[in-house]
């Protein structure tokens, strides 16, 4: 995510706080700030804000000013007028432009307490707006780069997608252009997939998964959904309610989330972007095949047969039961 940086010169002790603390925001939440911009006053920003929207590495544009009690005539009608072209200029463009201007009732006193509030709030308010118009849009998903990856299964192309502040990636073996092809959609498992865990089957499907897709050629989407997509250190958690003794099905539900929060419309997404319609996808989850058909996915399956563990018995069963896993 690239964003922009107006800020009004005018009570410049104030704005430049601003500034600086909308610097500090975009840091803490990874978004890029392409250009930084200082105008005058408030009437030169329509023309800069048009100039950084023009650009393709800009996705928003965040203006920032004050406007001090007593210190400008006409200072409402000024900041009305403004406001309705920076409004113009976003919907021309299809990108969020954002006022962190602090209004003509503040004193110095009020402006200097609210910079850092309104300089955030502008900036959070872009990056909201940024992830709605492109949840909308249907392409939040940003293919990034890839790169050759030889592994012990093949010889893979590896494809890296960004997603907000998650990382997705695929890994392509051979030709993608056959009729139907083979496809794993893998959820991250950090303790399975490389821990080795056995208190559930990823370590096993996943190994068997890029065995065949490394031999016959196919795709290994690596979703990054930790723990059924409420992240690892809730995972975590819920592996210590089961050893206190909680049922499997239960534990999600304890802390506050769904048995499963997974959502695969990146995969789609992924799939789409590689130009694959039509996919025999891995998997024993009728779930999973459902979602993918409602994104526009042609699916057909392939059970993925892992022998269960003494320690994964009970998780196989729960997924059986709970989820109507075909095993
Ligand atoms: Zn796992």
């Amino acid at each position: 995510m690239n964003i922009g940086i107006v800020t009004g010169e005018f009570n410049p002790e104030i704005t430049s706080v601003m500034e600086k603390h909308a610097i500090a925001k975009a840091e803490e939440l990874g978004v890029n700030v392409v250009k930084s911009l200082k105008v005058p006053g408030s009437f030169d920003m329509p023309i800069v804000v048009k100039k950084l929207l023009m650009r393709n590495d800009v996705d928003a544009v965040i203006t920032l000013g004050a406007i001090i009690k007593g210190d400008t005539k006409h200072d409402e009608t000024i900041g009305f007028a403004v406001a309705n072209k920076l409004a113009d200029l976003s919907t021309e463009f299809n990108k969020p432009v954002t006022l962190g201007i602090i209004g003509p009732g503040a004193t110095w006193e009020q402006a200097e307490g609210r910079a850092k509030d309104y300089a955030e709030r502008a900036l959070v308010a872009a990056v909201k707006l940024l992830e709605e118009i492109n949840v909308f849009k249907g392409d939040r998903m940003k293919f990034v780069s890839s790169a050759k990856l030889p592994t012990e299964y093949g010889n893979f192309k590896i494809f890296g997608f960004k997603d907000g502040k998650k990382e997705h990636v695929a890994l392509v073996n051979g030709n993608t252009e056959s009729e139907r092809v083979l496809v794993r959609v893998h959820s991250k498992c950090l303790t399975g997939d490389t821990f080795s865990s056995m208190r559930c089957d990823c370590n096993a499907q996943l190994r068997e998964s890029l065995k065949l897709i490394g031999s016959d050629g196919g795709i290994l989407i690596y979703l990054d959904q930790e723990g059924r997509g409420i992240g690892l250190l809730n995972k975590l958690k819920a592996y210590e309610l089961q050893d206190g003794g909680m049922a499997i099905a239960e534990t999600n539900e304890y802390l506050g989330f769904d048995y499963d929060e997974r959502d695969y419309s990146i995969a789609a997404e992924i799939l789409k972007f590689l130009g694959v319609a039509k996919i025999m996808l891995l998997t024993n989850n009728p779930d999973k095949i459902e979602l993918l058909k409602n994104l526009g996915i042609d699916v057909e399956r392939l059970p993925l047969v892992i022998e269960p563990n003494e320690y994964n018995s009970k998780y196989l069963e729960t997924k059986k039961l709970k989820a109507g896993h075909l095993l």
